[in-house]
């Protein structure tokens, strides 16, 4: 009896321990990838939950559906022998895997993940009971016969999946998630206890995305123009200072459009403010959709835009302002309305902020001077 409870104590220990451990890594960063990740690793890690494999899907209310979004393990048998006894040998805990870059760069590569992230679910019970996991909010263990009539054979099949639990990560009572473990490679048997621990680390897990969620939208909505979305001009100026660092450590190059609407008063004059309102929202998403993901879109004033072009140069550049400014042109919807555009590049025109900006401005009202609807240097 004795040695019984002395046991339990030894394991309450051990898994508060661990819990602890996890905790503060999932507190060291705000950026809801290192989250996500961070999570994933301390489900299969052998010093955390130790799964073979972990999967995430996130809750889209709108859309009623899960949605995959990251997928860690083994690709195959030989695959996971190699990592294992590589984090054995190198005795590695939860932080040093964590810290390990280059896990980023096998997620990359990971089918896993792939596979993962093309998976959509309808929140629905005939989806199976990764679906019914955040219905019921609940977790399930899928290890006989008669829970197997419970899995959907379509994503068993695409996930490779056998005996798996499947838990929710709630925030405040909602469900916002679902995470899939299973030992497919070692074969061993899930046990109650791992689904406690699960569901233990699945609310604190919960916590951790929902915060690191509010912080990023707290971010986006404090710096950005509430008439267009695009960033504001304050932090157009932090970044375009972080992208000079960045550019003149790595040696590259990089370049700012500026862009300002040809007689923009006149439109307003003749249609009124809500339809100028109405055109600046037009012309910024057309800004958006044609500019690349990475490309920094900015409302630099009343109706004047900026972009930044990382790791550009001018001839690109260039390139790309005629098409910005062909497509507004050519687009029925704008009545007409038409851009100008001035061009600056990093380092050739400016290595410093205020100077690459003036020569910005000044190729723009080159620009405007020479007859508007163009692109000048
Ligand atoms: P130019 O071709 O030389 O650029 O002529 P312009 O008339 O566009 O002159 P300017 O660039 O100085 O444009 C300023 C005008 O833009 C003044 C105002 O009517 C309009 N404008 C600026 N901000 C806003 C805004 O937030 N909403 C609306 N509706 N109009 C704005
Ligand atoms: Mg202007
Ligand atoms: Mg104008």
């Amino acid at each position: 009896m004795k040695k019984d409870f002395k046991a339990a104590y030894l394991k309450a220990q051990a898994e508060l321990e661990m819990l602890y451990e996890i905790s503060n890594a999932m507190h060291a960063t705000l950026n809801l990838e290192e989250i996500l990740y961070t999570i994933l690793t301390a489900v299969t890690s052998h010093v955390g939950l130790s799964f073979n494999r972990a999967m995430l899907f996130f809750v889209n209310e709108k859309e009623k559906r899960l949605e995959g979004k990251m997928g860690i393990g083994p690709d195959s048998a030989e695959d996971a022998s190699a990592v294992w006894s590589h984090i054995e040998k190198h005795r590695m805990g939860l932080d040093e895997l964590i810290e390990t870059r280059s896990q980023f760069e096998h997620l990359k590569k990971s089918q896993l993940n792939k596979t993962v992230r093309s998976i959509r679910i309808p929140i629905s019970e005939a989806s199976g009971v990764i679906a019914l996991t955040a219905m019921e909010g609940m977790p399930f263990i899928i290890n006989t016969e008669e829970s197997k009539q419970k899995i959907n054979n379509e994503m068993s099949k695409i996930l490779n999946l056998e005996n798996f639990v499947t838990v929710p990560l709630k925030a405040r009572d909602k469900v916002i998630g679902v995470i899939v473990a299973d030992n497919l490679f070692t074969k061993k048997p899930i046990t109650n206890d791992d689904i406690h621990m699960l569901t233990t680390f699945a609310n604190q897990a919960g916590m951790a995305i929902e915060n690191s969620r509010l912080y990023e939208r707290t971010l986006v909505l404090s710096n950005s123009d509430s008439l267009t979305g695009l960033w504001h001009h304050g932090y157009f100026q932090y970044l375009l200072g972080q992208e000079i660092e960045y550019a003149s450590l790595r040696k590259q190059s990089f370049s700012i459009l500026m862009i300002d609407i040809d007689d923009f008063k006149k439109f307003n004059d003749t249609n009124g403010h809500q339809a100028g309102d109405a055109m600046l929202r037009s012309i910024s998403s057309i800004l958006k959709k044609i500019s690349k993901r990475i490309d920094i879109v900015a409302r630099y004033g009343g109706e004047e835009f900026v972009i930044l072009l990382p790791a550009t140069k001018k001839q690109e550049a260039i390139v790309l302002a005629e098409r910005l400014r062909k497509s507004v042109e050519e687009n029925k919807n704008l009545n007409g309305i038409t851009i100008s555009l001035g061009v600056a590049s990093f380092p050739e025109d400016s290595e410093e902020k205020e100077t690459l900006i003036s020569h910005a401005d000044k190729a723009l009202y080159k620009a405007k001077r020479t007859g508007k609807n163009k692109v000048c240097t």
